[in-house]
Parts: structure tokens; C-alpha cells; sequence
């Protein structure tokens, strides 16, 4: 018999139901084609399985299929070699390997490329990819949702009403439609070195107030029978959901980054707002449980250098008093201005102190340096430049 929930366990849990039903009023439209064909991206291998045996095949053939679309890469069914003729026609009455529409393309000086993807409803979200200028590899940071339902107030997205979450082949796809642009399909075996060897969740949106459709995406990415990445190579940012970080470190165990940028409730309060529901103590609490966080897998806190409001030395002094003992790096990212921002940047000489504080602490402290400015393409800020476009034009 198991023990009776202690009463915070019993509150975490009544907070995550409440989570998950908000979440769901703000579901995707269901992924299938006008003409009623289902798109059988971003189904779990369990309801690829339940939804081939709805047309009367079987279970191997989900497994024959995973292989085309998530190791090949291929969306044609007639380039399936492995699947007759006659099943390949059927496949295609039915079904699409769907992928989301490029809307815009831009590629800056530094190789940072940005894309606005558009879905079936028109919605549209941003993907960067970021390279990394030491190695052959990059990152991506994809979107979890149009819009966000925080305001954190030094970020741009936290501008924008959250429409709706983006489904999990919305999800996936952002990484698939990447993998199709640098031409990288099949996908690896082994640690061939590929640019798209990293998925960030630093876009658009909060993911972990779209858990399940980000863990079922999370999950095909990770599933080593199609796209293959470890674990270690995919990094969830949050604001600070707590009651779902737990969920997530339990279930998907991908590295966690926590979007800190304030050690003072007070002013945490003010920059984001969430603070007030999940306040500092609680969220280092969770950070401090967060499960398979070594010196190998540190947990990052993300910090925006702001001018003036969070860059003094105090600030820092009272940072590495907050994280003492959790296997941790900081991120210091220089605020990125967007035009109505009530910021400014630190001054690289803050900028640099406060590093020192940290770094003297035990803690790296890389500072972020602004990638593809010029395509306004920093991570985790991105700005819906096309949609304003069309606003206003
Ligand atoms: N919602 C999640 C993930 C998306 S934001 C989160 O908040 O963590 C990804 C990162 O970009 C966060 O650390 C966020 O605080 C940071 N960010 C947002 N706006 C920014 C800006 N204008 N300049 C620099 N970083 C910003
Ligand atoms: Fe949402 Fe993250 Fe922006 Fe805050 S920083 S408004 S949680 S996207």
C-alpha cells in the first residue's frame, strides 16, 4: 500500500490538473487535411499503431513507417520502398506526412537562420537556428506556442495574447522542416556530427503550459529508432511552472533551463509575473529536486541584463547565495531591446562584473552573445516582424 500524498504533493497535484485543463482550452485544430486526411506526424508510436489499424494494418507496418518518417525523413509514401506498391496508394488516401509551411526564410551575416513557419490555420511561429561558431553543430530553438499566456515584461512574446498551443507535430515539425532546409536526412546513428544536433524550447511560448503536446514531440525526437537525440541534447527553458518541472523531469528528463532574472521576490514579482504564484523558494526547491542534474547535466539559469534593475553586485553576491550546491551554469543574456521595451542593456563593464561574481563562485557564466541581430533572430525573443508587416500594411 502506498503512503497517504503529504499535503504539498496532494497541492502539486491539484495544480498540475488545473494546469493541464487550462491548457487544454487552448488546443491545436486537429491535424487533418480539408479533404479528411490525417497528417500522421506527432502521433506517439502507440496511436500511429491505433490509427493504421483503422484502416485494417498492422502493427509492424508502424514501426516500417516510423523509420520512413522520422529516419528517412521522407513525406512521399511512394518513395517507401519497403511498402508495396498497392499499401503505399492506400497510405496516401488516407494519410500525409505533413510538414509546416515555410511563410519566410532569412539567413543573417553570422549563419543564424530564422524561419516563420505557417500551420494549417494560418497560425504562424518562429524557429532559429543558431550555429555554433566552434563546431560543426548548432542548436535550434523552436516554439511551443503562438503567443504566451505570461507576461514577462522585458520579452516581446509576453506581448502577445497566447492564441493557441502548437500541437505536436507542430512541435516536431519545426525540426523536421530545419532537417529538410540543410538537407539532413536519414537521420544520424551513432555522434555523426550533424548542424541540427540540439533542440532548444527557448522560442515562442511557455512549454510546460503545453506539456503534453511538447512531451510527445520531445519524445519522437528522442525515440532512437527515427530522429535519435539524446536526452542531453534537448533543453526545456521555463519560467518557473514548479508543479510541472517535477512532471517533466520524471517523464521526458531532458536538461532544464530556468528563465531566473531576479533574486528578490520583490522584483522577480515585477519581471515575471509568475513569480507571484511560484515564488523564488519554491522554484529553487524544484530546481534543487530536479532529477539527473550532475556536473555532467547542470541545470542553467537563464539571467537578462538589465540596466539599473537586476546587474548590481549585490544582485550577483546574492545569486550564487541562491544557487550554492545545485550543479548549475548561468546564462547571461543582454537584454535584447524591441521597440516599446521599458529596458536597457547592462553595460558590457556590468556585464562583465557580475560574471565575475559568478564565475569566482564556481559557476560558469558564459554571456550569451547576440546571434543574427540583424534578422532579429534572438532566441527566445522572437519578434512577429511578418505579422506587424501585415498589420500595418
Ligand atoms: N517561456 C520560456 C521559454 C521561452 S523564452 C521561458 O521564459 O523560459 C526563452 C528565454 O529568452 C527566456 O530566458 C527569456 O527570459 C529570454 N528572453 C525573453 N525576452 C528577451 C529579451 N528581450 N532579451 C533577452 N532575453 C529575452
Ligand atoms: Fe512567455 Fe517566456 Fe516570454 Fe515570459 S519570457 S512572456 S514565459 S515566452
Amino acid at each position: 500500500m502506498s503512503a497517504a500524498p503529504t499535503f504539498s504533493e496532494a497541492l502539486s497535484e491539484a495544480e498540475r490538473v488545473r494546469i493541464l485543463a487550462k491548457t487544454a482550452r487552448f488546443e491545436p485544430p486537429p491535424a487533418v487535411l480539408p479533404d479528411g486526411r490525417r497528417d500522421l506526424v506527432g502521433l506517439s508510436r502507440a496511436e500511429l499503431t491505433e490509427t493504421l489499424a483503422l484502416i485494417g494494418e498492422k502493427a509492424f507496418r508502424a514501426k516500417q513507417l516510423w523509420h520512413w518518417i522520422y529516419h528517412q525523413g521522407v513525406t512521399d509514401f511512394a518513395r517507401m520502398s519497403s511498402i508495396a506498391r498497392p499499401l503505399q496508394r492506400k497510405l496516401a488516401e488516407h494519410f500525409v506526412v505533413g510538414r509546416p509551411q515555410v511563410a519566410t526564410v532569412q539567413t543573417s551575416a553570422d549563419d543564424t537562420r530564422k524561419w516563420l513557419f505557417r500551420f494549417r490555420d494560418g497560425q504562424e511561429a518562429e524557429t532559429v537556428y543558431i550555429p555554433d561558431p566552434a563546431e560543426d553543430r548548432g542548436a535550434l530553438c523552436i516554439s511551443s506556442q503562438v503567443g504566451c499566456t505570461l507576461s514577462c515584461r522585458f520579452c516581446h512574446t509576453g506581448t502577445q495574447a497566447l492564441v493557441r498551443n502548437l500541437g505536436a507535430a507542430e512541435i516536431v515539425g519545426q525540426f523536421m522542416a530545419a532537417r529538410d532546409a540543410y538537407g539532413e536526412w536519414p537521420s544520424p546513428t551513432g555522434e555523426t556530427p550533424r548542424l541540427l544536433s540540439t533542440i532548444v524550447l527557448m522560442g515562442m511560448g511557455e512549454p510546460l503550459y503545453n506539456y503534453e503536446n511538447v512531451a510527445t514531440a520531445m519524445r519522437i525526437a528522442m525515440d532512437h529508432e527515427g530522429i535519435g537525440l539524446s536526452r542531453r541534447r534537448i533543453t526545456l527553458s521555463t519560467s518557473g511552472v514548479v508543479p510541472m518541472m517535477d512532471r517533466a523531469g520524471a517523464e521526458l528528463g531532458v536538461n532544464l533551463a530556468v528563465s531566473l532574472h531576479a533574486v528578490r521576490d520583490e522584483l522577480r514579482d515585477e519581471l515575471v509575473p509568475l513569480n507571484r504564484k511560484y515564488p523564488i523558494a519554491e522554484l529553487i526547491a524544484a530546481c534543487r529536486r530536479y532529477p539527473g542534474a550532475s556536473n555532467a547535466r547542470r541545470i542553467t539559469f537563464e539571467y537578462v541584463m538589465l540596466r539599473g534593475v537586476n546587474d548590481s553586485e549585490a544582485d550577483a553576491r546574492a545569486l550564487v547565495r541562491l544557487i550554492a550546491g545545485i550543479p548549475a551554469k548561468v546564462n547571461l543574456i543582454p537584454f535584447n531591446p524591441w521597440p516599446g521595451s521599458a529596458f536597457q542593456t547592462s553595460t558590457p563593464a556590468a556585464i562583465e562584473r557580475f560574471a565575475r561574481i559568478v564565475m569566482d563562485a564556481g559557476f560558469a557564466a558564459p554571456v550569451r552573445t547576440p546571434r543574427g541581430r540583424d534578422i532579429l533572430a534572438a532566441c527566445g525573443q522572437l519578434r512577429t516582424e511578418g505579422q506587424r508587416a501585415r498589420l500595418t500594411g
